[in-house]
């Protein structure tokens, strides 16, 4: 007998794009030893745990040591203690009841992202925006769902739904119907948000044609502007059609520490192939509890911190401090004449490539001349081509410094 993998994997792309990146720049580090790069391409933050969260987190340790207050296996859906914090900060004073039933912890948004799909049928059709967070697109290649990728840079089974500067980065609903539809707002990589409009099309869609949104809102606490909804239930109706996913990683710098949770409404329904009707959440529930044992109980604790006035006091200050990044991205880049997006409602700055070069020739520009290291839209995406993704995530003195050193350059 000889084990079979399972092939699927085989039809994924092989360079993973942020190891090209690392390549490179490896690379040119080694034949310029004296060069100091800035690296303002991977979506990490950089800015440490709040106070509040670590002081929590320390206190919730030390209870693991003491035989009256340790804890073991958790419930798989998270603490009552962080649900109730979450559905009270995050969902309630916008006007949006949730039970605790609806409301599942994990480990992360990319898992949870990337996890979803095998609760639906592997018929389904599936669309994503273009450019697109790589993982939608490669847990669907991994279960089956896409086909082979086409020499466009398509896979043949996903409905792509490009996001440039022709549409204004406003997803276009899709010709031909669709069941899954990933949207993720405000968006990564584009950094573009939607308003509440925008949004109310894709739901009305949804209802009309009986899809489910999996709307992916890890960067939710970056929203400036008033009409940009902060979750996809402050549109009506949402809750038929709707899964959400939140993280604290962005918001709390959980991206070491890791927790997230997803939302799954009691009126989410999906069918079986004899047309009876079926609770998602349900579903969600029993392959939580199959597939996962619960995230930390001094985790769990330290992202209920993030709830206290403190905590609440310290991620604004965070993210300001991140977008005080963003604006000066902004300026500096507009003011040498690029077009530039997102960085408003988000932490990520999208700049469309001077001269139609292509995302890979900017890159190498910006690495060679500036010593600046951003991401290749064309990464992201066939609809990615001709863009290249700036973060916010950097200190102030290095934007600051990448800014001047791009200023100088003749583009
Ligand atoms: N969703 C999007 C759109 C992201 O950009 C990221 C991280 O970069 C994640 C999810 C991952 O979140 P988490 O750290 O909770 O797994």
């Amino acid at each position: 007998m000889t084990v079979k993998i399972n092939e699927n994997y085989l039809l994924l792309e092989s360079n993973y794009i942020f190891s090209e990146i690392n390549q490179r720049v490896d690379k040119y580090q080694d034949n310029n030893p004296e060069a100091k790069i800035i690296r303002m391409g991977i979506g990490d933050v950089t800015r440490p745990l709040p106070n509040a969260v670590i002081n929590k987190f320390t206190e919730a340790v030390v209870e693991m040591s003491k035989a009256d207050s340790f804890h073991g296996y958790g419930p798989e859906q998270g603490y009552d203690f962080l649900i109730e914090e979450i559905i009270k900060h995050d969902y309630a004073p916008r006007g949006i009841n949730l039970s605790k039933e609806e409301v599942f912890i994990s480990d992360g948004a990319k898992c949870d992202t990337a996890n979803i799909q095998e609760i639906f049928d592997l018929g389904n059709t599936v669309a994503v925006t273009d450019p697109v967070y790589p993982v939608y697109v490669d847990s669907n290649v991994m279960a089956g769902r896409t086909g082979p990728m086409g020499d466009d840079g398509r896979y043949h089974n996903l409905v792509y739904i490009p996001c440039t500067e022709d549409n204004g980065f406003v997803p276009e609903l899709p010709e031909k119907s669709v069941d899954l539809i990933y949207l993720c707002y405000p968006n990564n990589p584009t950094g573009t948000a939607l308003t509440k409009e925008e949004l109310s099309v894709w739901v009305e869609y949804a209802r009309e044609n009986n899809s489910i949104i999996l709307f992916d809102a890890a960067y939710e606490a970056y929203i400036q502007e008033n009409n940009i909804p902060h979750s996809i239930y402050e549109i009506e109706g949402a809750r038929e059609v709707a899964i959400e996913f939140r993280s604290f990683s962005k918001n709390a710098g959980f991206t070491g520490t890791r927790c997230a949770y997803t939302v799954v409404p009691q009126e989410l329904i999906g069918f079986d192939n004899n047309g009876n009707p079926h609770s998602v959440n349900k579903l969600w529930n029993r392959r939580q509890t199959t597939k996962f044992n619960g995230v930390s109980y001094p985790i769990q604790v330290a992202a209920s911190a993030v709830y206290s006035e403190e905590g609440q006091k310290e991620i604004a200050e965070s993210i300001d401090y991140y977008m005080n990044n963003a604006a000066i991205i902004l300026e500096s880049l507009s003011s040498l004449g690029l077009r530039i997006y997102g960085g408003v409602n988000s932490p990520y700055i999208w700049i469309k490539t001077p001269d139609d070069m292509d995302s890979w020739k900017f890159f190498d520009l910006l690495l060679d001349e500036a010593h600046v290291v951003g991401t290749p839209g064309v990464g992201f995406g066939p609809s990615g081509e001709g863009y290249l993704r700036l973060t916010a995530f950097n200190t102030l003195e290095n934007t600051k410094e990448a800014m001047e050193r791009i200023s100088k350059l003749s583009i």
